[in-house]
């Protein structure tokens, strides 16, 4: 057997548990793609919506991760969406809605795509005016879609939370933590923290990290002096906690899989920049993971499979959010191989539901970022911190981290990040669109 020069990349990496298949590119290459291009536009409905999310995954972060695992030249399965375009992630000035606030944090950004709204960074779907806005993900619950939320940070997370709950604050993720949220309290009248509003809202599959805040206790209402988790019981949810117990869920009850008390483990380690630079490195397996989690591409297949079973007689589909959330926490902390890592990972995710659309092609597939992030690929050592690293194709690629000090959190950026689809409806993706423009794409798709 012959094996061509990216299968022999991947086979040398075949220590690490996360490889990405290398898979064939639709556009490049010295071929006429005219044809494919117009044949991949589509109208008409999706059945399903699979929206996949890399936090913080600018184009940098999609390079970086690109050059490592798969080469300079090579595509990951991200890099194989058939429509792509680019949109813009600003939040808007809480006090003076008509100004932007030029980067955007997750919570804002997610609240764009997540109710067609711009908002004020750290609002959980409010509008500058604290008024809650409804969800694609409640829309399709409402209208008999199935539906599901998955991330590898906390459910309570900003980016799972703008799908299930309301707050006008993101740090409010549980009961015991509502500083800043006493309009939101179920005391004042209102709805509770971010990890009850969402066992209330009920996706029919719930995944990621964070029983630290459904092991709090609800101060006020029905399930007052009662743990989050007993609620999520008491609505009907299946609750597990390991990657055995994910597997044997069932498609009868919802499923709330809480997996770490905070976020979940990395999936790779590696060197620490320094500002003089390191010697050329390889990154690692993470061996400190805890090998009960499971990974976000099981997550993702786990979920696909429920959800379409679940669906399977229905006239109604689902919609789905996957998130890759660490890829964000890790370029706050500068550390490359973390980044990477859960890049690569989420690229997995990613392979997992274009296998699913392959056999269910009335599903519309996005995969996008909320915002930018710090790292850059340099020549050499910066003002900043730098590291370098070993790629698998045998080259030494530099990441530089410049916009905080190395004990403090890297920025995020205020640039344009890829937005890539296929399926019914992805030419909206095409040219230059702005965040919230996707729950219009995304709301059409299903019919809401
Ligand atoms: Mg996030
Ligand atoms: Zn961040």
């Amino acid at each position: 057997m012959t094996l061509n020069k990216r299968t022999k990349l991947v086979v040398g990496f075949a220590t690490c548990a996360l490889v990405a298949a290398p898979v064939a590119a639709f556009a490049g290459g010295h071929g006429d793609n005219t044809r494919a291009a117009k044949k991949a536009i589509i109208g008409g409905k999706a059945r399903n919506v699979i929206l996949l999310i890399g936090d913080g995954m600018g184009d940098s972060e999609i390079t970086s991760a690109r050059n490592y695992q798969v080469g300079a030249d090579g595509r990951l399965a991200m890099d194989t969406l058939p429509l792509t375009g680019a949109y813009t992630t600003y939040a808007v000035q809480k006090d003076k809605p008509s100004i932007p606030d030029y980067v955007t944090d997750s919570a804002a950004s997610g609240t764009g795509w997540a109710t067609g709204h711009k908002t004020y960074n750290g609002a959980i779907s409010v509008t500058p005016d604290e008024k809650s806005v409804a969800t694609i993900l409640e829309l399709a619950k409402k209208s008999g879609f199935r539906t599901g939320d998955v991330t590898t940070a906390e459910v309570q997370d900003a980016t799972p939370a703008v799908l299930a709950s309301h707050v006008v604050d993101r740090d409010c993720k549980g009961p015991a933590v509502m500083e800043g949220c006493e309009v939101n309290l179920i005391e004042n009248g209102g709805k509770g923290s971010i990890a009850e509003q969402m066992v209330a809202t009920r996706p029919d599959v719930l995944l990621g990290g964070g029983s630290a805040y459904f092991e709090q206790k609800s101060t006020a209402g029905q399930f007052k002096g009662r743990t989050v988790t007993d609620q999520a019981r008491a609505g009907g949810y299946q609750v597990v906690t390991t990657a055995d117990e994910l597997a044997k869920a069932t498609a009868d009850k919802p499923i709330l899989g809480s997996f770490a008390k905070n976020n979940m483990d990395l999936e790779w380690v590696g060197p620490k920049p320094t500002l003089e630079g390191t010697a050329p490195a390889s990154c690692a397996p993470n061996t400190a993971r805890t090998a009960t989690q499971p990974h976000l591409a099981d997550m993702a297949g786990k979920a696909l499979d429920v959800l379409g079973q679940q669906t399977k007689k229905s006239k109604k589909g689902f919609f789905l959010q996957i998130e890759g959330a660490s890829i964000d926490k890790q370029d706050h902390a500068a550390n490359p191989c973390g980044q990477i890592g859960e890049t690569i990972a989420f690229d997995a995710a990613v392979k997992k539901a274009l296998d699913y659309q392959k056999s269910h092609k009335d599903t519309l597939v996005v995969v996008s970022a909320d915002h930018g992030h710090t790292s850059q690929i340099v020549e050499g050592p910066t003002k900043g911190y730098t590291a370098t690293l070993k790629t698998l194709e045998g080259g030494e690629m530099t990441l530089s981290y410049a916009t905080a000090d190395i004990t403090g959190s890297q920025q995020h950026t205020g640039t344009e990040v890829r937005i890539a689809a296929g399926g019914p409806q992805a030419a909206n993706v095409l040219g230059v669109t702005n965040q919230t423009d996707l729950f219009f794409t995304m709301r059409r798709a299903l019919g809401l």
